[in-house]
């Protein structure tokens, strides 16, 4: 056990790492954050900041030395350097490697057996040509690395788009995947300890536009409702399979033909941010007790459920109101500049 008074590290600096790093600081325990940029979200929040980049082996071996168990709020990460950490890191670099490559992470999904889409990876133009004429349409195409927000996706509906979407996505290794005529979205989110014992919460129902989440709601709707027992049973095979420790969110279409999984995330996830207040004990709290290996908190729902809100870009700007408005929690992320598509913050309501 890792006790209060230790200090975890985290990788990454962004609003993920900074709501860790509060949790954190609740249990008494100090946080040190390594990330390239300045002044970030986490760093503000944090006792230590490394400003170092994410493949630099040597700060990574001193923020090593400096900590006591080390998590990373952000899978857009070179693997081979976080080894220097070795078991001080969970999750593992194995939930990591996975995750951050579509194709991987689609094989690996099925391996468990779970459903995806129907897909195909492909490497060139004629690749793309060939998986709309197996797959049929539409199809979307997604860049195997680095896609975040709907960022790297383009979609082909009429064949003659198929070129301009290659270009849109820079030409690079992707994946091409069906379309799926969704009922509605929802995530499992679940933690894991290294000993097996797992909890989850209720399921959010998840709103997108552009690619970029807006609203997540609990409880779920019907549909995702009669859909959850099986996402949760996939979920945990792929939490098992990849001997997960913390958080893992996995994002699920809910099909006519049941629950087909969009993708996952081996970390907290934004459609978990309800469980600040929605829950006896949050997705960060329960992040930090499962990598300190702490006794798991209980997950219940502490009111009737919860509605989140992102503010994304100018959204922000709303605070003044927003924060006038009686039992909506506001959550500001410190970020600079509010760039259009830029996730600044978010609202919650506690629902009676
Ligand atoms: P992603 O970045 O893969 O999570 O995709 C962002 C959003 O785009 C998803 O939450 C969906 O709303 C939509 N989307 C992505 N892939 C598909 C698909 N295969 N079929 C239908 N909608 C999709």
């Amino acid at each position: 056990m890792i006790a209060p008074g230790s200090t975890i590290g985290i990788i990454g600096g962004g609003q993920l790492g900074r709501m860790l790093a509060v949790a954190a600081a609740q249990l008494g325990y100090k946080c040190h954050v390594l990330d390239p940029d300045r002044d970030g979200p986490a760093a503000q929040v944090s006792a230590r900041f490394t400003r170092a980049a994410y493949d630099d082996v040597e700060a990574l071996r001193a923020f090593g030395e400096s900590i006591d168990v080390a998590t990373y709020e952000f899978e857009n990460l070179p693997v081979g350097p976080l080894e220097v950490l070795g078991d001080k890191l969970r999750p593992s670099t194995r939930s990591l490697a996975i995750a951050q490559d579509r194709a991987r992470e689609k094989a690996f999904i099925e391996e468990c057996g779970a459903r995806v889409a129907s897909w195909r990876a492909i490497a060139s133009e004629q690749d793309a040509e060939a998986a709309v004429a197996e797959l049929g349409l539409p199809i979307v195409l997604k860049t195997r690395r680095y896609g975040y927000d709907g960022k790297g996706q383009a979609w082909i509906r009429p064949a003659e788009e198929c070129a301009a979407a290659w270009r849109a996505i820079g030409e690079e290794p992707a994946v091409a995947e069906s379309g799926v005529e969704f009922l509605a979205e929802f995530s499992v989110i679940v933690a894991r300890w290294a000993d097996g014992r797992h909890t989850f919460w209720d399921s959010p129902e998840n709103e997108h536009g552009a690619g970029i989440l807006r609203r997540s709601t609990v409880p779920c709707g019907d549909a995702v409702a009669l859909q959850v027992a099986e996402a949760r049973e996939a979920a945990i095979a792929i939490a098992e399979a990849l001997d997960h420790i913390g958080v893992l969110t996995v994002e699920f279409f809910a099909s006519r033909d049941g629950p087909v999984v969009n993708e996952i995330a081996p970390r907290v996830h934004n459609s978990g941010h309800w469980t600040i207040e929605g829950a006896v004990t949050s997705q960060f709290e329960q992040h930090i007790r499962a990598i300190c290996d702490l006794p798991p908190g209980p997950t219940d729902l502490a009111g009737g459920g919860a509605v989140m809100d992102n503010l994304i870009g100018d959204e922000v700007n709303r605070w003044p109101e927003l924060i006038a408005e009686p039992g909506l929690h506001v959550h500001i992320y410190g970020k600079g500049e509010a760039r259009p598509g830029r996730k600044m913050g978010h609202v919650t309501k506690v629902i009676a």
